[in-house]
């Protein structure tokens, strides 16, 4: 089972779907986008960036998808975060402001996960 936050466990239960069933990509509020916007589009459209940011930021499972971009060493925004090799990349994530970069910590941090990392 995944460790999702309440609000998303109370949709499952509203949707009457067994957490146990559910893998955390299955809540990814991006399924279905462009996988583009979180690759090359971000790093080209600050415009692009700051629209993904917000959908991350709105994501049930940014602490998930954080993480595994992080222990995987990926590329590209995983949790609203830019990687580079799994580190957070400073130039592709210049763009954010100083309050977009604490909502993304205070949202890391609600889910008891450290947010050293942003
Ligand atoms: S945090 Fe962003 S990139 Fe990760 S699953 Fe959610 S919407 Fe997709």
């Amino acid at each position: 089972m995944i460790d999702v936050t309440s609000s998303a466990l109370s949709v499952l239960d509203e949707l009457g779907i067994d957490p146990n069933d559910v893998e955390w990509q299955d809540l990814a509020l991006c399924h279905g986008l462009d996988l583009k916007r979180f690759y090359e589009s971000y790093e080209t459209s600050e415009r692009t960036a700051k629209l993904t940011d917000q959908i991350c930021l709105s994501c049930p499972v940014m602490k998930e998808c954080l993480a595994a971009g992080i222990e995987n060493n990926e590329w590209g925004v995983w949790g609203g975060v830019y990687l580079s090799s799994g580190r957070p990349d400073d130039a592709k994530n210049q763009h954010k402001t100083p309050e977009i970069k604490k909502q993304m910590r205070e949202k890391i941090e609600s889910t008891g996960q450290s947010a050293d990392s942003y």
